[in-house]
């Protein structure tokens, strides 16, 4: 089994909305922006006996062309070169979209389900809790400032079939899909048992950074349910020590630094 980082570009916003702070909730208020810090946005293939899983799938390529809405623009704008869009990291690893049968989606915030219209052939898991509360938030109204981090056109991507995950469960022999609720209200993260690097743990938006898994842990900017938040964050760490594992934390710029990107992977 192999597991490749792909580096599909990083955000920016400023840390209020990253790590904790007075505006839990709530989009940050501009006007007091003081630390504007980027945000690395990763996919992760794994190949496995010749099948792949993609995890997570970035943002779409024209989100700062109009695709997402103005606001979400201004607060965390994408910055994506052309080698960096999904299909051309998929490239990096002999990979064409197509190649790709089965998807797990962390969560249906714009940083991670953007590129579903690249997948409308596929199987896509994603949590159930997060499923029904995107749709809804999308299709309350028209006024996409009200529907949080979701874009409705990712929504409403023609999608052969969803599976909605309510427990955890095993995807393939060596892939465990675990359910990590709280920054959005249902979060899918990955445990991957590879036979040379060892177990990795896949949070996504559960772990932003190095900093927020602690100890002791701390809130993040952006969170849905601080009771599960942190629950979440302890059945990390609990993974964590009883496999020895490696946490790839979701949006954290210094640690994404020491990681091996595609076309490298780990075994
Ligand atoms: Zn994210």
């Amino acid at each position: 089994m192999k597991i490749y980082i792909l580096n599909t570009g990083y955000l920016e916003t400023d840390r209020n909305n990253v790590e904790a702070c007075a505006n839990v909730g709530t989009y940050s208020n501009p006007s007091i922006q003081n630390d504007w810090i980027k945000l690395p946005v990763m996919s992760f293939l794994i190949e496995n006996n010749g099948e792949y899983i993609l995890y997570d799938l970035g943002s779409h390529p024209d989100a700062m062309k109009g695709y997402w809405p103005k606001n979400l623009q201004e607060v965390y704008p994408l910055y994506q070169k052309e080698e960096e869009r999904l299909e051309n990291q998929l490239a990096l690893c002999g990979v064409k979209p197509e190649d790709i049968k089965t998807v797990v989606i962390s969560h249906m915030h714009l940083d991670h389900a953007g590129n579903l219209h690249l997948f409308e052939h596929a199987d896509i898991y994603v949590s159930k809790a997060d499923f029904m509360h995107a749709q809804t938030q999308v299709h309350l109204n028209l006024d996409p400032t009200t529907h949080g981090g979701y874009i409705k056109s990712d929504l409403e991507v023609p999608i052969k079939q969803y599976h909605l995950v309510e427990e955890d469960f095993e995807i393939a022999p060596g892939i465990e899909v675990v359910n990590l609720p709280g920054h959005t209200p249902g979060l899918l993260g990955l445990v991957v048992h590879l036979e040379k690097d060892g177990t990795f743990i896949f949070p996504q938006d559960c772990i932003y950074t190095e900093a927020i898994f602690g100890p002791p842990a701390k809130a993040s900017g952006l969170l849905y349910d601080s009771l599960n938040y942190f629950k979440s964050i302890e059945k990390v760490r609990k993974l964590k020590s009883k496999y020895d594992a490696k946490v790839i934390f979701a949006h954290d710029y210094e640690f994404f630094k020491t990681l091996k990107t595609a076309p490298e992977f780990y075994e």
